[in-house]
């Protein structure tokens, strides 16, 4: 058993190698970048997991920062991630900054975040980059009809301004093809313009979830807003914690 576990460490630290293929910017401060991973036919991993890239800094220390895989599994070597860059941040600004044909070391895939019970209703609750992991999860839920037939998913994505709400069209589409999808963009800083839902991502997530019952959440974002939408789902509306899978990147 223990020499099991150590060869799946050793495999899953495997380094690894991809070629950056496509990098567009999605806003002023976020970009999205697409990779070819080197050496394999299928680069395998399930929707909502993430991959640690490592990158030396001029004094030779290597960091490794993680990032989460913001596409689903397409049966090839390729994946998208998402990503903001932060002021005076080391990694996020060398991807930011990276030109097409050239490559990142990383290891992975890795974490828990994923999709559990698929027999209920479920609501992805994210707010900027924190949509990686769920688009990934809601392109694979709604790749084919089987997988959510017979149930009620809602996104609410939490952003400030219209012009960063990523991948708007994407969902929408998907939203315009399955009535069983339902999506709710909010801005918590918008225009008199602005027709849509406004305030924090909670405001929405209590009128959607009040009226259901055996229902699943994902929520991926910072730990503010995670723990916000833990405690209103858990404290104020007492859910039991096994229906909250939750990713926090800071
Ligand atoms: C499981 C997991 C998945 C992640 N997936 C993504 C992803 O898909 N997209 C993405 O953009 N980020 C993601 N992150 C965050 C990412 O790993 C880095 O922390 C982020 O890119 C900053 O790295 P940096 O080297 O540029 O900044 P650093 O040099 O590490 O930090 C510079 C400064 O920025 C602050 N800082 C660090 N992280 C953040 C942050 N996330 N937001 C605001 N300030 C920060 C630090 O406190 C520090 O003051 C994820 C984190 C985790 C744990």
């Amino acid at each position: 058993m223990e020499t099991q576990v150590q060869e799946r460490t050793s495999i899953e630290r495997r380094l690894l190698s991809a070629e950056l293929t496509k990098s567009v910017w999605l806003s002023p401060q976020t970009r999205h970048l697409e990779f070819r991973v080197a050496g394999v036919d299928d680069f395998l991993f399930i929707p909502g997991q993430f991959i640690s890239i490592k990158q030396p800094k001029p004094d030779g220390r290597v960091h490794t920062r993680a990032y989460s895989i913001a596409s689903a599994p397409r049966g090839d070597a390729t994946f998208d991630i998402c990503l903001n860059r932060i002021k005076d941040g080391f990694l996020s600004n060398w991807l930011c900054d990276l030109e097409v044909g050239a490559s990142i070391t990383f290891h992975g895939p890795h974490g828990l975040f994923a999709m559990r019970e698929r027999k209920t209703d479920a609501i992805f609750i994210a707010t900027g980059t924190g949509i990686a992991p769920i688009r990934s999860m809601i392109q694979w839920l709604f790749a084919e009809t089987e997988r959510n037939r017979a149930h009620e998913f809602w996104l609410v994505f939490g952003t400030r301004y219209e012009s960063s709400i990523y991948y708007r069209d994407e969902f929408e589409e998907i939203e315009w093809r399955n009535p069983n999808f339902h999506y709710i963009p909010t801005l918590s800083r918008c225009g008199d313009g602005w027709a849509g839902c406004r305030g924090y991502v909670q405001d929405h997530v209590r009128q959607i979830v009040a009226a259901r019952a055996n229902m699943q959440a994902y929520i991926c974002g910072l730990h503010q807003m995670v723990n916000a939408n833990r405690q209103l789902l858990t404290e104020e509306l007492g859910w039991d914690t096994k229906r909250i899978v939750f990713e926090r990147y800071d």
